[in-house]
Formats: structure tokens, C-alpha cells, sequence
């Protein structure tokens, strides 16, 4: 029997690299510096290198890197943070944890990002951040929403968690990585992300020492001295063995890139032209690393198709099905009845087929068939 189809394939890529990763596990293993070990170090010093930015913080995970970010930019209670209210629970979760007032904007219904025109509105005179998410692994517009954060003096923490690896063109032709654009970039090593390590772990980018400084020191119970303690922080940190998985991984995740691109255009190909389908789009200013490859479809056929796809063994997901400011969790920070069109009509419409690295092309050509066959008896 064929082996079943997953969503992601972690066994078949950890298969490809064994023999260098247990390599570098037993390593870690041997010197027993599981916490803070050369291995971390090292790997900042690659990712820093990969990214082309000044400062790489790892930490505990990407919810964490969040937090921390949030943190050392000394945001007040009270103070306004805009952010999509389309992305994981995340982004708007550590809003309101710190008791910073999370501020949810609409997202483009094409390109699942927020834009500089749908945060200018939300703007008052107690906005003090932006957190842009740079959803399935496509960049926001961030020349346009760097602009707009200068003008009005804002932060801008950009949550990378699902782009790592993704590039941004700006109009002087001048090309950054996702994550490196703001004042603060956050990412997340969860297994299943991009750069994805064998357990949880994060990691905090800027181009700026002085919050580079703060950052580290928060993120390490608010002490640079063992003991002295400047300010509250948390323990937030990346271990050694995640730190040796990611440093062989990041080797390879270009290559891992260009596998999730592959599969992402035979989809297009197999699926352009399907009425009732949309088909994910690329902005033009960005790379695409397919974090996600999602798709809409009519709200009034979705779950149909869903069932259709799971009764052929074929895994779909729906990220995310119930719009942030609905979840209970906000209702204290949302107006009663409050209501975002595109976003609301998304939750209804998107779903998220299997795409990542070690997909073999028969197992695509079954999901296109599973999708295609739908489509012919509506
Ligand atoms: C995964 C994810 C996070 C959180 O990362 P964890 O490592 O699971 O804490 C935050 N934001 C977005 C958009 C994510 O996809």
C-alpha cells in the first residue's frame, strides 16, 4: 500500500539528512553544553550571515520572540498595536498579554497580507506599533508600510514566522529579507516553518545594537551580569541540540525553497482555469516560499470539497477558520457586532493543500486529481 499522503513530510526530510544530523545531535550530546553551547552561537552567527542582518537573538520559540520584541521597544499599557486580524493567534496574542490593546486591521483578500492603506485608518494617537505578518510566506508591501510607520514615528515588528527565507524588492532595486525590515524581526523554528528545528525554538532579528542589547538581556530574566537584574524579563531560549538541527538545516533551506516553488507551480498549472478556484497569488515586489499554498474557493463549497479531498486520504487544512477579533479570548478588546468584510469572507473561503520539500510527484498528481474531480461535478 502507498504510504499516506502528509501535510507536511518531516520523517522523508529528516530521512535525506540523518547521518549530519544525528551527527550533530551526538555532538551536543558528547560535550553536555546543552544550554548556551557553541552550537547556538554558531548558528546565530549563520542565520545572521544567511539574513544579511546585524543581530540574530534565538530564543524559545516564535511566540516568544514576539513577546520579547514587544517588550524591549517599552511599550506602555494602553499603548494601541496594529496587526492583522488574519494570521495565528499568536500575533495578537502577546498584544494583549503585555496589556498593550491589540488593534486589528483588514488584510488584501488576494495576497492574505495587511497593507499600508488598510493600517493608515486604524492610526490614533495612542498607536505606537505595527506588527505585519508575512502570511503563507509571502512579504508584505513593506516599503509603504515602512513609509507610513516613519511618518507617524511608529515600530514596526515584523512577524516572520511563516517566511523565512523570503525576499523583498524595494523600488531603488535594493533586495532585503523578510524579518530584516523593521525594527524588530521575530521568526519561528516549530517544526513544521520553513527553517523548522526537532522541537520548539524562535529567534529575534535587528539591525539596531542598542535593542539588540535589550532584547538578550530581556530575554535572559532582564540581567547582562549573572544576578544583576536591570529589568523584568523571562527565560526565553533556544537549546543547543535545536540550535545543532537548525545550523544543518539552514544548509539546505534554499533548497528546501525551491521544492516548496516547484510544487507550488505544477499546482497553478494543474489548477489554472478551474472556475470556482482561486489560485494563490504572487506579489510582485516578493519571493514566495510557500510556507502555506493556499487557495480560495466559494464559501458554500468549501467544506463540501473539504470532505471530498479527506475520503480520498488527502490532508487539507483551513488557516485560520474563525477570524481573530470572533475568538472569545479578544471579546474584550473588540466592539460588539465589529466585523471585517475580507477577512470574514477568507475564513469562509481559503483552504491550504500538502506542499513542503519531499513530496514525491506522484502523490501531488493524486491531490490534483482529488482537487480537479470536485471541480468537474459542480
Ligand atoms: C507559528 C507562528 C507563530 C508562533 O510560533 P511558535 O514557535 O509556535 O510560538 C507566530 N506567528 C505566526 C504567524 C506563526 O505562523
Amino acid at each position: 500500500m502507498m504510504n499516506a499522503i502528509p501535510m507536511v513530510d518531516l520523517k522523508g526530510q529528516y530521512q535525506k539528512i540523518k547521518t549530519e544530523i544525528d551527527q550533530a545531535v551526538l555532538e551536543v550530546m558528547a560535550t553536555a553544553q546543552f544550554i548556551n553551547g557553541p552550537r547556538v552561537k554558531e548558528f546565530s552567527n549563520n542565520l545572521e550571515a544567511y539574513l544579511g542582518v546585524n543581530h540574530v537573538v534565538p530564543c524559545a520559540n516564535g511566540t516568544d520572540a514576539l513577546q520579547i520584541a514587544l517588550m524591549a521597544l517599552g511599550l506602555k499599557p494602553g499603548d494601541e498595536v496594529i496587526c492583522p486580524a488574519f494570521t495565528y493567534v499568536a500575533t495578537a496574542e502577546v498584544i494583549a498579554l503585555l496589556g498593550l490593546t491589540p488593534v486589528m486591521a483588514d488584510v488584501d483578500p488576494d495576497i492574505f497580507n495587511i497593507t499600508a492603506a488598510l493600517i493608515k485608518p486604524l492610526i490614533t494617537n495612542k498607536t505606537k506599533a505595527i506588527v505585519p505578518v508575512h502570511l503563507y510566506g509571502q512579504s508584505c508591501d513593506m516599503e509603504a508600510i515602512m513609509d507610513l510607520a516613519t511618518t507617524y514615528k511608529l515600530f514596526v515588528v515584523e512577524d516572520n514566522a511563516q517566511a523565512t527565507g523570503a525576499k523583498y524588492t524595494f523600488s531603488d532595486g535594493s533586495i532585503k529579507n523578510t524579518g530584516t525590515m523593521g525594527h524588530i524581526g521575530t521568526t519561528s523554528f516549530f517544526p513544521s516553518k520553513n527553517l523548522g528545528c526537532y522541537g520548539d525554538g524562535g529567534a529575534l532579528m535587528t539591525n539596531d545594537t542598542a535593542l539588540a542589547q535589550k532584547i538578550k538581556m530581556i530575554a535572559n530574566h532582564g540581567q547582562e551580569t549573572k544576578y544583576y537584574h536591570k529589568v523584568i524579563g523571562c527565560n526565553s531560549r533556544l537549546d543547543s541540540i535545536q540550535a545543532a538541527i537548525l545550523n544543518t538545516k539552514l544548509k539546505y533551506l534554499d533548497t528546501y525553497s525551491a521544492a516548496r516553488n516547484q510544487m507550488a507551480d505544477a499546482y497553478d498549472a494543474a489548477f489554472r482555469g478551474i472556475a470556482g478556484l482561486t489560485l494563490p497569488k504572487r506579489q510582485v515586489n516578493s519571493s514566495h516560499v510557500f510556507q502555506q499554498y493556499t487557495l480560495k474557493t466559494e464559501a458554500r463549497l468549501r467544506d463540501q470539497l473539504l470532505n471530498h479531498l479527506k475520503a480520498k486520504g488527502i490532508p487539507v487544512m483551513v488557516y485560520y477558520p474563525v477570524p481573530l477579533y470572533q475568538q472569545e479570548a479578544f471579546s474584550p478588546y473588540i466592539d460588539k457586532g465589529f466585523k471585517i468584510p475580507n477577512v470574514e469572507g477568507l475564513c469562509k473561503c481559503v483552504f491550504s493543500l500538502p506542499i513542503h520539500t519531499e513530496i514525491g510527484n506522484s502523490q501531488q498528481e493524486l491531490i490534483i486529481k482529488a482537487v480537479r474531480e470536485f471541480f468537474k461535478n459542480v
